[in-house]
């Protein structure tokens, strides 16, 4: 009789990560993916204007409202949100893709697109950034120097609202200190690959 002992998941493993603007996400994900093989950061698409240092296709795929309205229409996204007066949507071919090739993925998407990813496709695993106290934001979005008092208390209004769905992620992190933040983060992607899952999953 022969044993068949390879019965983990062949089909890479969906990741969402989300937090409230100014709790250090980017520099926390950037540094996990740094560290680990198999693993790749979707690039969404959105109608806002790039940042100073933003490259296409890289840290963003800028459409404008037309090209956006068109994908949807056309059913090309997992999932899109309107958030801040823009459009941002997780172009679906590429993530199903690299899904299919058994390469795990990490969406970083606001809290209402990582909602409906959650319903959509149960097996996702949802992580949640915050900061050691609502405080350090203002701190974090002052210092940044990049918004007026008014963008950043527009930021702060909808931190709160992001920092109360926390309940719904599976995971949460608090960025006190970035090296724990770090390793934290790929403790979790690391303990989720060795997950024994359901065969139907
Ligand atoms: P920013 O304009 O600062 O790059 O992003 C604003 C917010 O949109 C952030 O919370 C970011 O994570 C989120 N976001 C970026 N891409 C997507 C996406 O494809 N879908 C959704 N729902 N949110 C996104």
């Amino acid at each position: 009789m022969s044993l068949v002992l390879d019965f983990q998941r062949k089909r890479g493993i969906l990741f969402v990560v989300s937090g409230p603007s100014g709790v250090g996400k980017d520099t926390v994900l950037d540094r996990s993916l740094q560290n680990m093989e198999g693993i790749i950061k979707s690039v969404s698409a959105t109608t806002r204007p790039p940042r100073d240092t933003e490259r296409s296709g890289i840290d963003y795929f800028f459409y404008t409202q037309e090209r956006f309205e068109t994908e949807i229409a056309d059913a090309a996204f997992l999932e899109y949100e309107n958030y801040g007066s823009h459009f941002y949507g997780t172009p679906l071919a590429p993530v199903e893709q690299s899904l299919a090739e058994g390469t795990d993925v990490v969406l970083k998407i606001e809290v209402k697109g990582a909602l409906n990813v959650k319903q959509l496709l149960p097996a996702t695993r949802l992580i949640f950034i915050q900061p050691p106290a609502f405080s350090v934001l203002e701190e974090r979005l002052i210092g940044r120097g990049k918004d007026t008092p008014e963008k950043i208390q527009q930021r702060l209004e909808i931190a709160k609202g992001e920092l109360d769905a926390r309940r719904e992620y599976h995971y949460l992190i608090t960025n006190d200190n970035l090296e724990t933040a770090v390793n934290t983060l790929c403790a979790i992607i690391i303990a989720e690959r060795h997950r024994i899952q359901p065969e139907s999953s």
